[in-house]
């Protein structure tokens, strides 16, 4: 499957695999499945991803070849699901059931990214989903919380995230199993405000998450918000020569790393420069020991030297750690090796997800994009 239809401005799939999905067909797709089965020394019965640029906008398309023909829109599903988008995800229903009743193969599974606000028009899909396919894990990409840099994305609402949730952990529950959803966020996007972001930290602490890795956006090629970035307008709201949407970015290491550090706000390195950020912006009642408070007063002696998230540490500066992973693993206990997710072996610590680890790929696992 190429193309996707989402249209998130800093993504460039949209703009070089179309906005029209060119989906394989079913026979295809089994074939290249049983040859990985055949073909692949010490294959253990598990396709790691049967997914696309999006998990689930397979064969889905306008009702109208005819209006999608002329339509002009960036997004078939911002600012909200078009009328004319066919949601039914039967056909990959029907992937999904006959890939799994191939011989030889125990699981496959989806660690692409699924576009939530388009699955929860079709609860069956996310009930197959969650029934069979996801690995103790599912990545998905609300990226934001606050409307306005969401406006600025063409990301959908928090309400539907909810309501995916809400799907995801009810079928989780009949399947009788243990799994977690792992949202990703950018920082600095264009049009995010310190406000925004402290507002973003207070959701992940409410909802019990702690990203383990942050990405931060960067502009790249063919992003509309790469043009936000540079020319500091809104292409979104028309752009012209006296009247038009201004968007402020945040710019400069200082700024943007104060943005990953209010998604790492758990991380004691982080306190001190959020402790200083809080007084600038009025907000010392978040400093103290409280449910309600963000960090606390104190400092863990040995912590918050090196200059907080971000802080240059390459050849020059001392030593890095990198904990990058590309795969939907669970967290790392330790800068090297990975931990395998639930399992009697290996339980997690909390039955609440501790940490939540952004990676490689917002809307996809295969995508890429302009993050750091
Ligand atoms: S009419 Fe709607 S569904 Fe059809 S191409 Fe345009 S935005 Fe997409």
């Amino acid at each position: 499957m190429r193309g996707c239809f989402g249209g998130c401005t800093f993504c460039s799939i949209t703009e070089h695999e179309g906005r029209i999905i060119q989906s394989r067909s079913e026979s295809s797709i089994l074939r290249e499945i049983e040859e990985i089965r055949d073909r692949t020394p010490g294959f253990t019965g598990v396709i790691s991803d049967l997914g696309g640029p999006t998990a689930n906008m397979y064969r889905l398309a306008c009702k109208s070849r005819e209006i999608e023909r002329n339509c002009r829109k960036l997004s078939c599903v911002f600012p909200d699901v078009c009328p004319n988008l066919d949601t039914d995800h039967s056909a990959l229903i029907g992937l999904y059931r006959k890939a799994r009743e191939l011989p030889g193969v125990k699981k496959i599974l989806i660690a692409s990214g699924v576009r939530y606000d388009l699955a929860i028009r079709d609860p069956a899909y996310v009930r197959e989903l969650v029934s069979h396919h996801v690995g103790g894990y599912l990545k998905i990409a609300p990226e934001h919380t606050e409307p306005g840099p969401l406006s600025k994305m063409m990301k959908p609402g928090l309400s539907a995230y909810d309501r995916f949730k809400e799907l995801f952990e009810k079928f989780s529950k009949e399947a009788g199993k243990e799994q977690y959803l792992i949202p990703y966020f950018i920082a600095a996007h264009p049009g995010t405000t310190d406000e925004d972001m402290l507002n973003l930290a207070l959701w992940l602490k409410r909802n019990g998450f702690r990203a383990d890795q942050v990405q931060a956006f960067l502009p790249s090629p063919m992003a509309l918000a790469t043009a936000m970035y540079h020319t500091g307008r809104n292409p979104l709201k028309g752009i012209h020569r006296d009247r038009g949407e201004t968007v402020t970015s945040p710019k400069g290491l200082k700024q943007r790393r104060l943005h990953k550090a209010f998604l790492r706000y758990h991380d004691p390195e982080n306190w001190p420069l959020l402790r200083e950020t809080l007084r600038r912006m009025g907000r010392a009642d978040l400093i103290g020991s409280g449910k309600r408070h963000l960090i606390p007063l104190w400092q863990p002696s040995g912590t918050g030297l090196g200059g907080g998230e971000g802080a240059r540490a390459g050849r020059k500066h001392g030593p890095q750690r990198l904990l990058t992973q590309h795969t939907g693993l669970p967290p790392r206990t330790d800068g090297g090796r990975t931990a395998r997710g639930p399992s009697p072996a290996n339980p997690p610590a909390d039955r609440r997800p501790q940490r939540a680890f952004t990676q490689g790929s917002p809307c996809g696992a295969g995508k890429r994009r302009g993050r750091s």
